[in-house]
């Protein structure tokens, strides 16, 4: 019982940090069972584990809620939040040294992602905290740990879970609901992307995911454009712009909005919360951000579709490089998404190689194809939709040569979208360009990779430390992965669970099987689907700061592994 909690707190007050080691296991309080998992070493160490676990049937979070799995992790991230915030009222701190009184939940952004933080099972809601407990210097404050559990948590969960009512689940599962049949409408009707009217796309500054307030221009979808949706729970479908599976060009002058809505469809693959702007922004899961990154390494790539056989010989099958420039890079990145199953690729031509893009008729007169490896996207992006299915969504300021492979074409003007697509066509009737199409008959298959198992390996140089710092860098044993350039990367915890996949690969004997990367993400996927994030964590203690990332940040993290190699499978 809780009391227990208690006379050992008292027990060991004024004790030497270790004495802490004795809370190690679960107490009984009168609303919840309060579960010490692991006790940090020092106060100014990884803070302490703990789980809330409060039984189901006292809260109103009713099973009708939870009954489809993208209503489940909303009513987590909505204790989650509420936690977070009701934590955050808390009148007072636990006082001491380092990370002394810290009680800290891992809360949700804008995004709402599948977390570890809160997991609603069939009966029980269970909340993973991370507490620094209380010392003076490395003396035990046991006056100021007994605040935090018999105060602090307690308060919380009062009003994070117990003082939760039917008002505040109903309206976040009917959007989760919503932002679920659009999903399903775009899959059904050939769409890969839809922005609502009256979507607020801009964002506060470069650093932050919160909707721009002042001055933000409400999207409206150009007439043409324009599809409804039914969604429940509203009596009225919803309106905006469907973007449809083909190739898709915004254009416009610069600064008026282009890439504002290419980043807002990069981020559409996630749900947003209410308040965001972009509830209503939904892209297919399946698309891939790609762009130029180079001095990223690259790991026996087959990237011949795009770059042939490169000055001195190199062979461009199984091209592998620890430095890529531009073009190698982005092509890399292209075939490696594809490799994983992306359904479309977004590129914004600011971020691209311009020479992997496009190859003008100048250019072509002037250098002949036998002198140029690469092989332009413009003459692959129509044989990647027709060969793989995959779609292009494609911003471009200065390259007009795409209007003759474009399906739609779409300007954006003082943030505001027109269909240009008819005139787009008469002006590349008017204007040929004049270029010879360089992209033979057909793109090819991809060639699977398996990764060597011994390249996975963090123990590599002795250290075989696998941990995130931050949300763009993993520690690999002694290498780094660089992950900033993956921007559909959107949470730190996406970050640490990216880190967990890669040495719950390496520890489970994964590597071993043989398996090609496409198989490697199937498996965790569907590990993840059937037991949950959490059960890919070796690490010590809850893991309560895990959110799922996509397998197409994950296949970038492996492949950005510097010391990855790879077979080819053939066929
Ligand atoms: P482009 O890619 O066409 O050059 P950007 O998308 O970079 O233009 O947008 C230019 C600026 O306009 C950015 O600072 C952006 O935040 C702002 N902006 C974009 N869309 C809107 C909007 N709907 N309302 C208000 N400001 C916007």
């Amino acid at each position: 019982p809780a009391e227990a909690l208690r006379q050992t707190l008292r027990d060991i007050d004024g004790r030497g940090y270790k004495a802490y080691q004795a809370l190690a296991g679960a107490y009984a309080f009168p609303t919840f069972v309060l579960a010490v998992d692991h006790v940090q070493g020092d106060p100014f160490a990884e803070p302490s584990k703990v789980r809330v676990i409060v039984p189901r049937a006292k809260t109103a979070l009713a099973d009708a809620w939870t009954d489809k799995p993208w209503r489940r992790i909303r009513c987590e991230d909505l204790v989650a939040r509420r936690m977070h915030e009701a934590l955050r009222q808390a009148p007072r701190r636990a006082r001491g040294t380092g990370k002394s009184g810290l009680v800290h939940i891992d809360a949700p952004g804008q995004k709402v992602l599948e977390r570890t933080a809160v997991q609603v099972g069939e009966d029980e809601i269970v909340i993973c905290l991370s507490v620094g407990l209380p010392a003076d210097g490395r003396r035990i404050l046991a006056r100021e740990a007994e605040f935090i559990f018999f105060e602090h948590i307690p308060s919380a969960v009062e009003r994070a879970v117990y003082a939760l009512r039917e008002a505040d689940i109903r309206p976040a599962v009917e959007l989760a609901d919503q932002q679920a049949a659009i999903r399903r409408y775009l899959r059904d009707h050939g769409f890969v992307a839809f922005v609502a009217n009256g979507a607020i796309l801009p964002r506060e500054s470069g650093v932050s995911d919160k909707p721009l307030t002042r001055g933000a221009v409400p999207f409206q979808s150009p007439p043409e454009l324009e599809v409804t949706i039914p969604v429940p729970h509203r009596p009225t479908p919803i309106r905006g712009m469907g973007i449809r599976r083909g190739i898709t060009l915004i254009v416009g002058g610069g600064f008026h909005g282009k890439t504002t809505l290419l980043e807002a469809l990069e981020q559409g693959v996630y749900d947003h919360v209410a308040g965001d702007g972009r509830e209503f922004v939904i892209t297919d899961q399946g698309a891939v951000k790609i762009r130029a990154e180079d001095g990223r390494s690259v790991a026996n790539v087959d990237i011949s579709p795009l770059i042939g056989a490169l000055p001195h010989g190199k062979d461009t099958h199984s091209f592998s490089t620890e430095d890529a420039s531009g073009s190698t890079s982005q092509a890399a990145s292209l075939i490696e998404m594809m490799e994983a199953g992306a359904t479309a690729f977004l590129i914004d031509e600011d971020t691209s190689a311009t020479n992997l893009l496009v190859r003008d008729a100048r250019m072509q007169a002037l250098v002949a194809k036998s002198g140029e490896p690469i092989t332009p996207y413009i003459d692959k992006a129509r044989q990647l939709f027709d060969d793989h299915g995959i779609s292009t969504v494609m911003v471009v300021g200065g390259i007009g040569d795409y209007f003759d492979i474009a399906d739609c074409v779409i300007q954006m003007e003082a943030y505001t979208p027109r269909d240009v697509t008819a005139q787009a066509k008469r002006v590349a009737e008017q204007i040929p360009t004049g270029r010879t199409p360089e992209g033979g008959r057909a793109f090819g298959a991809i060639r699977h990779r398996v990764p060597r198992p011994e390249s996975l390996d963090s123990q590599r140089g002795h250290k075989s430390k696998v941990a995130a710092r931050g949300r763009y860098v993993i520690q690999y044993g002694t290498s780094e992965i660089s992950l900033h350039a993956v921007e559909q990367l959107v949470d730190d915890s996406q970050t640490r669970a990216i880190a967990a996949a890669l040495l719950y690969l390496e520890r489970k004997g994964w590597l071993k099987k043989g398996m090609c990367l496409r198989e490697l993400l199937d498996a965790l996927e569907a590990q993840w689907d059937r037991e949950g994030l959490a059960s890919i964590s070796l690490r010590q203690g809850h893991p309560g700061d895990l959110a799922r990332p996509r397998r197409y940040e994950l296949a970038a993290a492996i492949n950005r592994l510097r010391t990855l190699r790879c077979e080819q499978r053939e066929g």
